[in-house]
């Protein structure tokens, strides 16, 4: 029997798990490899930092949701995918390395997230990209009694060569991976100070390390600018965080920024298990080309799906599960099970929550791609959607069967 390899455990490749097995049942073993026996519905994640949410009610124990579907699971830390003799190497909690065959590997384990690009970090750093990020977070803004905050996202390192199998309007350059959660946590921040009735101590400054928001609209970017000014929030652009200091932080040309508490997304770079992989896997940015249906340019049995794919512009958890769905589709066909393909299509989808004051602004966006949708809409009825986003993927264990039609709410 075909065996495929799913390695990660979000967004990406739990899309793949979930719906390959779907699809061909017996026809294939689907074992799924993620470093982590748990996983977190991480758009929820800024939740935890503002205490609405408790960090475990947002996690999946991946050991028992994926036997449960027929799907084996792993846990253990990709090395490196050795696409020329089809083999995944890892390190298993007891510390063996493992080096496994495959006949289709399904690569979904992000990007990875380079703290390590920002001095400073350890000490005055503050994140919510993963869940020990947001309780620290939690801890700083319980007892933050007031100044300055700096908000904003690191470099986005993207690769460019070779560049994937798609239309080039599909990969626009980006200066940041992702700036939908600083836009959402910036909202949620005025709402939690607002409630604590801090509101007069905090001086909040969004920054950028291009131009903010430069994946949506000149008409949506106007109205975030007009939202942040309606909020007394500041807006720095072209800012290139390089140092994290105690009440500052600086950039790469020596601009400073007055900061006690600094938030940021971290840099973006490719996955180190991808860099150490066959080289010509990947593009110089360490992400994996591939065509259309998430094959990779060069290895006909490798699939990439969500972070990891060079495609996914900006690393965006919608595009995730469509890549992942994408992928698994395409596999199907060549198990033996006919199955229609969905297009891929980029779209900027997402909701920025604001739970303190009852609305989220829901935005959708293809513009940045040549198309002509541009929504971007605060209303509470948005910030029920979240909710329901958010339970529905604890409900389903990760299973984003419904989200294209969610998606177009
Ligand atoms: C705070 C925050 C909020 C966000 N909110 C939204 C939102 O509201 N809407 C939206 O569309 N997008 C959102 N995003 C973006 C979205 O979360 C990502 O695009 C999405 O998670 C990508 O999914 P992925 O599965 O490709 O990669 P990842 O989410 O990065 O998952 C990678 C998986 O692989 C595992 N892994 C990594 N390295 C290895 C290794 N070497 N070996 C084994 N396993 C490994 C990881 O543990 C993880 O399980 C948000 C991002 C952040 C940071």
């Amino acid at each position: 029997m075909p065996k495929v390899l799913v390695l990660g455990g979000r967004f990406g490749a739990l899309t793949a798990a979930y719906t390959l097995k779907r699809l061909v049942g017996s026809k294939a073993d689907v074992k799924v490899i993620n470093n982590n026996r748990f996983t977190y519905f991480r758009p929820a994640l800024p939740h935890v930092a503002i205490g609405v949410r408790d960090v475990d009610e947002l996690k999946i124990d991946l050991s028992e949701a994926l036997p449960s579907k027929g799907i084996q699971f792993q846990q253990g830390t990709v090395t490196k995918i050795d696409a020329k003799n089809n083999q995944v190497v890892y390190t298993k909690p007891d510390g063996s390395t493992v080096e496994e065959e495959y006949d289709y590997v399904m690569v979904g384990i992000g990007a990875h997230l380079a703290t390590e690009l920002m001095k400073g970090w350890d000490q005055y750093g503050y994140s919510v990209c993963e869940p020990e990020f947001a309780t620290k977070l939690r801890d700083k803004l319980t007892e933050f009694k007031g100044g300055n905050i700096a908000i904003g996202s690191g470099p986005f390192y993207q690769g460019h060569n070779p560049k994937p199998k798609v239309p080039e309007n599909f990969i626009p350059n980006a200066d940041s991976a992702c700036e939908g959660p600083v836009f959402e946590m910036s909202l949620m921040l005025h709402g939690y100070f607002l409630k604590k009735g801090m509101l007069d101590k905090v001086k909040v400054t969004v920054f950028s390390p291009g131009e903010y928001l430069s994946d949506l609209s000149p008409m949506s970017r106007k109205a975030v600018g007009q939202i942040y000014g309606s909020l007394g929030i500041k807006l720095i652009h072209n800012f290139r965080i390089k140092e994290i200091k105690e009440h500052e932080i600086v950039d790469e040309k020596g601009n400073t920024i007055p900061s006690d508490l600094t938030i940021v997304l971290p840099p973006y770079t490719g996955n180190p298990a991808l860099k150490n992989s066959t080289p010509d896997l990947v593009d110089d940015g360490g992400f994996i080309p591939t065509d259309l249906n998430m094959v990779s340019i060069k290895y006909d049995n490798v699939y990439a799906v969500g972070d990891s794919n060079s495609i996914t512009i900006p690393k965006l958890g919608y595009l995730a599960v469509m890549t992942g769905r994408i992928a698994s589709q395409h596999l199907a066909n060549r198990l033996g099970v006919p199955t229609k393909i969905d297009k891929y299509y980029p779209t900027i989808v997402c909701v920025a929550d604001n739970p303190y004051e009852g609305f989220a602004v829901s935005v959708k966006d293809d513009t940045w791609y040549g198309g002509s949708v541009s929504v971007a809409e605060p209303a509470a009825v948005n910030h029920l959607k979240k909710e329901l986003f958010t339970k529905y993927f604890m409900w389903t264990k990760g299973d984003m069967a419904l989200e294209k039609f969610l998606a177009s709410w």
